[in-house]
């Protein structure tokens, strides 16, 4: 039941021959195939000019495991540790755009706050982290909620904060959220999430077992919620506890 916050992942130091450090450096090559990647998610419909930013600024070569760096930048779903996955590229910028804070567009930078549930490997944190003000994940794998402030340490960003623990319970402690993005797919959303999304929050997250899809949620009134059902997706299962 409980959840273990971490703090900041900039404040952890970073220290020569880490982990961190053994792994590929962001570097030119990385940034072309960035710009190609980010050019096929255009292609496919994201439009708005900050996710495609938070989409080209991530090295996602360094959240993956380095038999698999060559192919980070494809629009692909790859294996993490655990069983788990990265998300697709394309999955990580719709679903974001589908949750964007409304100030996006002002000059100011939004003061949104974001909660997603299923850190993995940290990739989509980061993104996230992009676009939103605050952004706070939480993972129920001890090993991976490791693995992602590993990956995430090097890149010294400080609006991110990591929780190990069950996400179907939220983070009433830090609610309410602006969004609130789930990237692991349940039978049915969990109340708690509902309940700690802002009055005017939206909620996105894949609903369904053999056959799932992306459910949109708003709440519109203290005890009112919209949903819209929207593309069909492939996501490892929401479960509940931590492991
Ligand atoms: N956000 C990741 C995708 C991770 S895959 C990315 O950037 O690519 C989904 C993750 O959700 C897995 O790591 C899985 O362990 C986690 N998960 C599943 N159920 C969960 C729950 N109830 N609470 C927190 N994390 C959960």
């Amino acid at each position: 039941m409980s959840t273990r916050f971490f703090g900041r992942t900039a404040a952890a130091k970073s220290t020569a021959g880490s982990a961190a450090t053994s792994k590929p450096q962001p570097g030119m090559a990385s940034e072309r195939t960035r710009q190609r990647m980010v050019e096929r998610l255009q292609q496919l419909g994201v439009t708005h000019p900050i996710v495609l930013q938070a989409m080209r600024a991530v090295p996602r070569h360094l959240f993956v495991d380095e038999g698999f760096a060559s192919r980070a930048y494809e629009d692909t779903a790859l294996p993490i540790a655990q069983g788990q996955t990265i998300s697709q590229p394309y999955v990580v910028a719709r679903m974001i755009e589908l949750v964007k804070p409304a100030g996006i567009d002002a000059a100011r930078a939004p003061a949104d706050k974001v909660l997603e549930i299923g850190t993995g490997c940290g990739y989509q944190a980061a993104v996230l982290s992009k676009v939103f003000a605050e952004v706070y994940s939480i993972e129920r794998i001890r090993g991976l909620h490791e693995v992602a402030r590993n990956n995430l340490r090097p890149l010294r960003i400080p609006n991110i904060r990591l929780a190990f623990g069950d996400g179907m319970l939220g983070l009433p402690q830090v609610a309410p959220f602006d969004a609130i993005i789930v990237a692991a797919a349940g039978l049915e959303l969990p109340q708690a999430l509902l309940d700690q999304l802002c009055v005017g929050g939206r909620l996105i997250a894949p609903v369904g077992d053999a056959e799932q899809y992306l459910l949109l949620v708003e709440r519109t009134g203290p005890a009112q919620w919209q949903q819209k059902r929207l593309d069909a997706v492939r996501f490892v299962p929401l479960l509940a506890g931590t492991s």
